[in-house]
């Protein structure tokens, strides 16, 4: 049933990707398209939107890429099949290993859209003005200031989804998916944005963001918030060179995804790693560790509602078989993997663990600083 849902949802999704950006490719060649797009922002001054209308066409562009050297890749490994119906079937595994949960979870996201407005960040940002100390201005040094408190409110509502079981529960679709692809970008659990948007809202207005700057912060945020899921059949090491030290690559959100020990709950930032870097949080790819993307608990291998909603059955199971309310609301506030008994399970022991036997595959550049100046001193 799942499988022939899945046949609709890729169908239906795949013709609104390939009729949007060939039309828009075709425009373009027409001398229409991203041309008129880009004039018209260079025309208003509107130079990071013209930025913009780039990075937006380039990541339609990586999803189709995505798709059709996936599909390439899976025929080229069944080449010595002759083509029959058992063939056919091979390669629709193989898709469905690695699109089917990614496009279900957007089209639902897509159909509750139409009944719970998920732009939850503009309609409750009004109840929020009301914490300002201050507002900035436009100059250059704000937009920087403005940044970062933007990264800072991310950094929180993200740490805290991977650190509360509760917001854990609404976080864990994001990183299911057991391939990276950009796809995954779309997957979050539709009642997240309550959560995140009441978090970063209140460390915005409070530190005196100005609201109009959030459009364009925004805007670069889910551009480059998409990028940075692209899979290794896009960009093999996805290091993107020097800006590695910089910001945030593929690199990076790929350890994010990752199950293994080391990459557990790292890499919170999504284009700016100054806090990552300042908490501790801050983890590079090391080659020793080959990624390994997905959640730790064991998994119904392509099973939507398991994908979806399994975290949350097992919260619920948890806090109804504990005794007492304290007990019960612990394991709603508590760290994924936390019980009663033990803390064993938790990403901060298993990965405190892993770095008590590999130091040196943990150490990051803030340690090397912080170890410089404590010898200096
Ligand atoms: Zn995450
Ligand atoms: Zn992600």
């Amino acid at each position: 049933m799942e499988n022939a849902i899945f046949i609709f949802v890729f169908f239906y999704t795949m013709y609104y990707l390939i009729t949007g950006f060939s039309t828009y490719c075709w425009d373009t060649l027409h001398g229409k398209g991203l041309i008129t797009t880009f004039s018209k922002h260079l025309s208003d001054k509107e130079y990071y939107n013209c930025v913009l209308a780039i990075v937006l066409s380039l990541v339609s562009f990586f999803y189709l890429s995505e798709i059709v050297l996936l599909l390439t890749a899976v025929i080229k490994k069944e080449k010595n099949i002759p083509w029959n119906v058992d063939k056919v079937k091979l390669i629709f595994n193989d898709m469905v290993r690695g699109y089917k949960l990614t496009f279900m979870a957007n089209y639902l996201g897509e159909l509750i859209g139409k009944i719970i407005l998920l732009d939850v960040f503009w309609k409750i940002q009004p109840y929020f003005q009301h914490l300002s100390l201050f507002t900035t201005n436009f100059a250059w040094y704000s937009w920087v200031y403005a940044y970062l408190v933007w990264e800072l409110s991310t950094w929180v509502w993200h740490y805290g989804a991977h650190r509360v079981r509760l917001f854990w529960c609404l976080h864990s679709p994001h990183h299911a998916p057991e391939d990276l692809n950009t796809t995954v970008a779309w997957v979050h659990f539709f009642a997240e944005g309550f959560y995140s948007s009441a978090v970063q809202l209140i460390i915005l207005m409070l530190l005196g963001v100005q609201p109009k700057m959030l459009l364009v912060i925004m805007a670069i945020e889910t551009s480059w918030g998409t990028f940075i899921h692209a899979g290794e059949r896009s960009f093999k090491k996805g290091r993107l060179g020097i800006l590695q030290h910089l910001i945030i690559t593929p690199s990076h959100h790929r350890v994010h995804h990752a199950k293994n020990p080391l990459y557990m709950d790292t890499n919170f930032c999504t284009f700016l790693p100054f806090w990552d870097w300042l908490f501790g949080t801050l983890q590079p790819q090391r080659d020793e560790v080959k990624l390994e993307y997905g959640i730790t608990r064991k998994m119904e291998p392509g099973n939507f509602m398991d994908f979806y909603f399994g975290e949350i059955v097992l919260l619920w199971k948890d806090v109804k078989n504990a005794q007492g309310l304290k007990n019960k609301i612990l394991y709603l506030v508590k760290p994924p993997g936390w019980s009663l008994e033990s803390v064993e399970h938790t990403a901060s022991t298993v990965r405190g663990n892993f770095l008590k036997i590999n130091p040196a595959l943990g150490v990051t550049s803030r340690q090397l600083l912080f170890q410089k100046i404590g010898r200096r001193l």
